[in-house]
């Protein structure tokens, strides 16, 4: 499970996480929705501490730490037990799919490279790349490239893995095979935090959403009260939006 507490974030003078608390518990899915510039990707990445969040608390599994005074080794112990998966697959160009999927294997878990080897390639084949594994990032697809992002996330095992609209790169063709892995990965128990704009996707794979505004939580709920009885005029007319 993973939890916020008064979790803030400011660039400057702007603040663009204010007071958020939430909570996902383990095996669930946690969709973010809301406009753009509203904080979605601040969010995720402050989880991470690929931005360094202002203050707060956050709970991984039975750990808790205060911002205020994480160290440096909390913050790699927050990064293993987070996995990103990004909108651009972040794939490292001069490395194989195989070896993209090892290197947090290998540099950060500090796997012996048969071990780590193995252990990629069951994630690969997982996510259907069995066929890919030698090839570099130039030769495959939006949807292969973001199919090794996945399996790079499920390999380290964290607590918890957060997607970043990991579909909204992709041609319009490519988006529903994307869209199913995730599903059944979902389905498999897989803790996850979900930014997406696929609006009937989030409604089918999520146990709680989340209405971000401006760095609020406007709106939260089963995805039954959020899409389709919102309390808030905002909500409302973001979600109409889509359809
Ligand atoms: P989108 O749907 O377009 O991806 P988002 O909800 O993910 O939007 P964020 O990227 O989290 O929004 O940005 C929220 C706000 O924070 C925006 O006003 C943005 O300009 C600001 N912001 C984000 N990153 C930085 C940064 N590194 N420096 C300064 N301001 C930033
Ligand atoms: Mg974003």
């Amino acid at each position: 499970m993973l939890k916020l507490e008064q979790w803030n974030k400011s660039f400057n003078n702007n603040q663009v996480l204010n007071n958020i608390h939430m909570e996902v518990s383990t095996g669930d899915v946690l969709t973010i929705i809301g406009s753009s510039g509203s904080g979605k990707s601040t969010l995720l990445r402050t989880i991470n501490f690929l931005e360094q969040p202002d203050s707060g608390l956050i709970t991984l599994g039975t750990q808790t730490y205060d911002v205020a005074h994480v160290s440096k080794q909390d913050i790699l112990a927050i990064r293993r037990q987070t996995a990103m998966v990004f909108q651009n697959y972040a794939l490292f160009s001069k490395k194989t799919a195989l070896e993209n999927v090892m290197e947090n294997l290998l540099m950060v878990q500090k796997l012996p490279e048969s071990e780590a080897r193995d252990k990629a390639s069951h994630y690969l084949e997982q996510v259907g790349m069995a066929n890919r594994m030698d090839y570099y990032p130039s030769r495959l697809s939006g949807g292969q490239q973001q199919r090794v992002g996945i399996a790079r996330a499920l390999a380290i095992q964290p607590e918890v893995i957060l997607f970043d609209e990991p579909t909204s790169a992709l041609d319009p063709e490519l988006v529903g095979g994307i869209l199913e892995l995730i599903q059944d990965i979902a389905h498999n128990d897989t803790t996850m935090i979900l930014v997406t704009h696929e609006m009937t996707f989030a409604k089918e794979v999520s146990d709680y959403v989340i209405f971000l505004d401006q760095g609020h939580i406007l709106e939260d709920g089963s995805p039954a009260q959020v899409f389709e009885q919102p309390k808030h005029e905002r909500t409302k007319q973001f979600i109409q939006g889509f359809s």
